[in-house]
């Protein structure tokens, strides 16, 4: 028989490891020689190692044997000597429920040999919101599915009459030992699915469910500021969970509507400002359109297509600013149609009159043509 190796060394941990190293170890280890990921040749060689770590594990772990086995080595302590009820290596599922307790453990919910118990699913619901709505902020009633325990069965899912019965594969424990080669893992009972029970005749309401899909009314509050794309997280208003688990959240995800007027970007808006050509080279004040009603612009003479005014704070205040946005005017200058005769004399007399001025009247015009003679020569 082969020396034993020392079992800090099978491990890899120094001696002094505290014992949440062993246990990264020993997982480390189990996981690299899970019969899953060792098929065929490798399958024996990984099974010896497995059962190497897995005493190393249990030897260190536990604090008396750890100093029996610090004071005389593998003369200080014999594996197959167990307590009442051990045996020597069939217990890989408690190795299991030690140590993959928290990787397997995240669909178990109720613990070893529990119930399985699952929270419900998540919902979401799509809402569309106007851009008035979304500045302000709104109450809203939305029609959401809800689940009452069924009237004809009071929630027990069987016919009236009957009564489920405990599911004979898992004794009511609603989970299995499943061998996967020499490993023996625990698993959701095929047969009652995580239950514990089996309804030999299912209620005509539910078809043994239990409970009844309905619809409720839920008043949502949406927060003034909110944007396109956020979420509200309603609690508890997802699907119910099984078993006594929690239920889900119910997602409201905003669409913010298209705006006739405005354009949304975060907290600020923007809009698009036509002004007469005749405004824009002579001044005035122009009323533009703001959420909350309308503001003036003084709108300077001599003012170009493009130019911007900014009217501070009329944009949004934001879910989590401190400060509404700003209102952005663009100006388009719009050039007058359909000229009478009379407006048309007009214009050719503006136009020699102006043509007389030079390019004092014009400065970008005259810029742009000395920026094209100094391109072609
Ligand atoms: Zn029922
Ligand atoms: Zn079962």
């Amino acid at each position: 028989m082969a020396t034993k190796r020392d079992y800090y060394e099978v491990l890899g941990v120094p001696k002094n490891a505290s014992e949440d190293e062993l246990k990264k170890a020993y997982r480390k280890l189990a996981m690299k020689y899970h019969p899953d990921r060792n098929q065929g040749d490798a399958a024996k060689a990984a099974e010896e190692k497995f059962k190497e770590a897995k005493e190393a594990y249990e030897m260190l772990s536990d604090g008396d044997k750890r100093a029996a086995y610090d004071q005389h080595g593998h003369a200080g302590v014999d594996p197959n000597m167990r307590g009442p009820g051990g045996e020597a290596y069939g217990g890989f599922a408690d190795a299991f429920g030690d140590i993959f307790g928290d990787i397997f453990g995240q669909q178990r919910g109720g613990g070893r040999g529990g119930r399985q118990v699952y929270r419900g699913s998540d919902l979401s619901y799509a809402m569309e919101v106007t851009l008035e709505e979304a500045a302000a902020g709104k109450e809203a009633q939305i029609r959401i599915p809800s689940w009452d325990s069924c009237d004809t069965c009071h929630g027990s899912g069987a016919k009236p009459g009957t009564k489920p019965i405990t599911c004979t594969t898992c004794n009511g424990q609603g989970s299995v030992q499943m061998r996967q080669g020499f490993f023996s893992v625990q698993q959701t009972c095929p047969q009652c699915r995580g239950t514990g029970k089996i309804i030999p005749e299912p209620c005509p309401t539910c078809h043994g469910q239990g409970k009844v899909k309905n619809n409720k009314t839920l008043e949502v509050k949406i927060p003034a500021g909110i944007d396109d794309g956020m979420r509200i997280r309603s609690t508890g208003n997802g699907e119910p969970g099984t078993n006594g688990g929690p239920p889900g959240d119910l997602y409201i995800e905003i669409r913010l509507k298209k705006h006739a007027v405005f354009e949304r970007d975060g907290d600020d808006l923007h809009c698009v400002v036509p002004i007469a050509v005749t405004t824009a080279a002579l001044g005035g004040e122009i009323e533009v359109p703001t959420l909350g009603g309308s503001a003036a612009i003084d709108i300077p003479e001599g003012t170009q297509a493009g130019k911007q005014f900014r009217l501070r704070g009329k944009g949004i205040k934001g879910v989590r600013s401190s400060y509404p946005g700003d209102l952005y005017c663009h100006i388009a200058v719009e050039t007058p149609v359909k000229l009478t005769e009379h407006q048309r004399k007009l214009m050719k007399e503006l136009d020699e009159s102006l043509k007389k001025g030079g390019a004092k009247h014009h400065p970008s015009d005259a810029s742009w043509a000395d920026r094209l003679k100094n391109l072609f020569s």
